[in-house]
């Protein structure tokens, strides 16, 4: 399995993605927004997009499906219940739907409602797990709930779904919100030396090669998981002083996406 990450460089921070299988140069395209750029990637590396995924059905991961479809007849695929939200849906995915691009690659679809209802994760079935996590997972964040989520569901997501993975898998998230979000983790966790010094690392970096996280990292770095920390706690408690002494994850996973929205 060969990964691109492609940055889109647009207002949005979007990143796409082509996957690919090394042996016969088929390739899926995720969320290829934009499709000029997708396109002209998978051309030089010599690919065949066989394959158009949306993890979401916003339009900043539909919007390049169109162009993408005409220039290479690729199927689209997304969440089964995204039939009505997006156009020319070929294939409704449910939870664990294996996705195979060429011969050698094969992926998982994750159901995983959050940030809309009908959202997927993709997880790689390699010696070294990639996980696809279009906007509910971000790089030390987690999706907003505004446009169609609900954040029970998300925290639900991340509880049961997300945080039981291996601990090695990487995060390949539809969004570079990565410094913005460090500073929020940062804001909540003060002490968190680990998300000051990847701060350090990332301020200036150059989103044509970003940082690519891990689920481990992740855990040290991201508010959302780290609801059990002291220090996230009694912060949550200053600016929250209805909390209980002890708040289980839950209810600190709610406050700290509530606090998020109007940060
Ligand atoms: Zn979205
Ligand atoms: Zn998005």
């Amino acid at each position: 399995m060969i990964v691109d990450q492609i940055w889109t460089g647009n207002a949005y921070r979007n990143f796409n993605y082509l996957i690919a299988c090394d042996e016969s140069g088929e390739a899926l395209a995720v969320d290829p927004l934009d499709h000029e750029k997708c396109l002209a990637r998978a051309q030089a590396r010599g690919w065949r997009i066989t394959q158009v995924l949306n993890t979401h059905e916003h339009f900043d991961h539909t919007g390049g499906n169109a162009a993408i479809v005409a220039a290479t007849g690729a199927k689209l695929l997304a969440h089964a219940n995204a039939k009505d939200s997006i156009p020319g849906l070929d294939r409704g995915l449910r939870a664990h739907d294996v996705i195979k691009v060429g011969r050698t690659v094969e992926l998982e679809a994750l159901d995983t409602p959050g940030h809309t209802m009908a959202h997927v994760c993709l997880l790689s079935h390699t010696d070294t797990p990639a996980l696809f996590c279009g906007d509910t997972l971000f790089n030390a964040g987690a999706g907003n709930c505004h446009h169609g989520g609900h954040p029970a569901e998300l925290y639900a997501t991340f509880a049961h779904q997300l945080a039981r993975l291996p601990d090695t898998t990487l995060i390949y998230p539809g969004h570079d919100y990565i410094v913005n979000n460090l500073n929020f983790t940062l804001a909540r966790e003060p002490d968190n030396a680990r998300a000051q010094s990847v701060l350090g690392a990332v301020r200036e970096q150059d989103p044509n090669a970003a940082l690519v996280s891990t689920l481990a990292l992740e855990k040290e770095i991201n508010t959302f998981f780290r609801l059990h920390s002291p220090s996230v706690i009694a912060t949550l408690r200053e600016a929250c002083p209805d909390l209980p002494e002890q708040p289980d994850a839950r209810t600190v996973f709610l406050k700290l996406r509530e606090l998020r929205n109007s940060w």
